[in-house]
């Protein structure tokens, strides 16, 4: 599908049969994301991925002051950051939830309109919001809501009705699709202006030339992700056998939401004291590829605000938690590699502490 559109090409905007194709192309994925979504094809606006979407929906809108959740991405915090609004951050319990009373009391005590952004699934440790309560709530009391299910959608049924978001952001590669393309979805009520402006593409909400392979591969993989929901599911028993084997070796373990609704993919788990990073090295070096903390575009690892958010000794565990997430190609014996890994490494480094306290 995408060589292909990469072989004709063509410019969605032209008049002449080429662009009409391209057109064509561009729309009809709309209307494949449109029908996944419950939403209205006129509703989605093709972007570069989730950042640009989390920017469009923080930075151009028609709020007065913004509420943040204290474990939205650094998208979301950043363009909050300049976005020249007052920022409130609403805290979240133990489990990464919203504290929804902490919700309930800042809306109450900001300027109107405000604009709430809350995460569907939160992408270290993939726990799932009760977004349509949350948009109740901020409705009621004259707000807007922005919605980040970019970790969510491709993942669990995402039903744009059902939450009742006012923006949400979505990005391809994380459902299987192409990088560098994402879409942000309005609901149709809502005034909009353009961050991006110049030829006016994408109702006058996004300008620039449609990446028109990748819009076209992200059609397609969204097609194939919301297929096969029940078989994403599945990814939980491995996720369970994982955390019940770490559980063993060290029982002093923790383990990030995992009382509550959360992605099937993910596993987010701190041991006191064993850093994140050499975890992260230990594995690279067996040849897993897991991540710890929020990794920038230098790679430099930072200690993770969400772990940080969510404990009361969240401070001393975000430097020590390392994220797993499982993938579609994920097998059993991927489980049992990375438990012996993570086994070995455990041993190593309690060998070696012990060592220091005798010497
Ligand atoms: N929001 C969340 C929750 C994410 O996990 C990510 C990427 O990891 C983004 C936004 C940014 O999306 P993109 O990589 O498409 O810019």
């Amino acid at each position: 599908m995408m060589t292909a559109m990469l072989a004709t090409g063509g410019n969605p905007s032209s008049v002449h049969a080429r662009g009409r194709q391209a057109r064509q192309t561009v729309e009809r994925a709309r209307a494949k994301i449109a029908t996944a979504l419950n939403c209205k094809p006129q509703e989605i606006i093709f972007t570069s991925g989730g950042t640009e979407s989390n920017n469009t929906a923080l930075r151009n809108n028609r709020a007065k002051s913004l509420i943040l959740s204290a474990i939205e991405h650094d998208s979301v915090r950043a363009a909050a950051a300049v976005s020249g609004l007052p920022v409130s951050i609403v805290p979240v319990d133990r489990h990464g939830l919203v504290d929804m009373a902490a919700l309930e009391k800042m809306l109450g005590e900001s300027e109107m309109p405000v604009l709430v952004s809350i995460m569907l699934a939160n992408n270290e440790t993939g726990v799932i919001q009760p977004i349509a309560a949350i948009a109740s709530l901020v409705h009621e009391k004259g707000g807007l809501l922005h919605c980040d299910a970019v970790q969510a959608f491709g993942k669990i049924a995402v039903d744009f009705r059902t939450l009742g978001a006012d923006f949400m952001s979505i990005s391809a590669h994380k459902l299987g699709g192409p990088h560098g393309v994402g879409a942000l979805v309005i609901r149709e009520s809502v005034p909009g202006s353009a961050l991006i402006v110049g030829g006016g593409q994408e109702l006058g909400r996004r300008s620039g030339t449609e990446n028109l392979a990748g819009i076209a591969g992200f059609g397609a993989a969204v097609e194939i992700a919301v297929a096969d929901l029940s078989g994403y599911a599945k990814l939980a028993a491995f996720r369970d056998r994982l955390e019940n084997e770490i559980a063993v070796i060290a029982p002093e373990a923790q383990f990030f939401g995992a009382g509550v609704a959360r992605l099937a993919n993910t596993s987010c788990f701190a041991v006191p004291g064993l850093a994140g990073e050499t975890q992260v090295m230990a594995m690279d070096i067996a040849g897993i590829c897991v991540s710890s903390g929020s990794a920038c575009s230098s790679g430099k690892v930072t200690p993770s605000h969400v772990i940080a958010a969510m404990a009361a000794d969240g401070k001393s565990l975000s430097g020590s938690a390392i994220r797993v997430s499982l993938g579609w190609q994920t097998v059993a014996e991927d489980i049992d590699l990375l438990v012996k890994a993570w086994r070995e490494h455990y041993q190593r480094s309690r060998t070696r502490s012990t060592q220091r306290a005798v010497e």
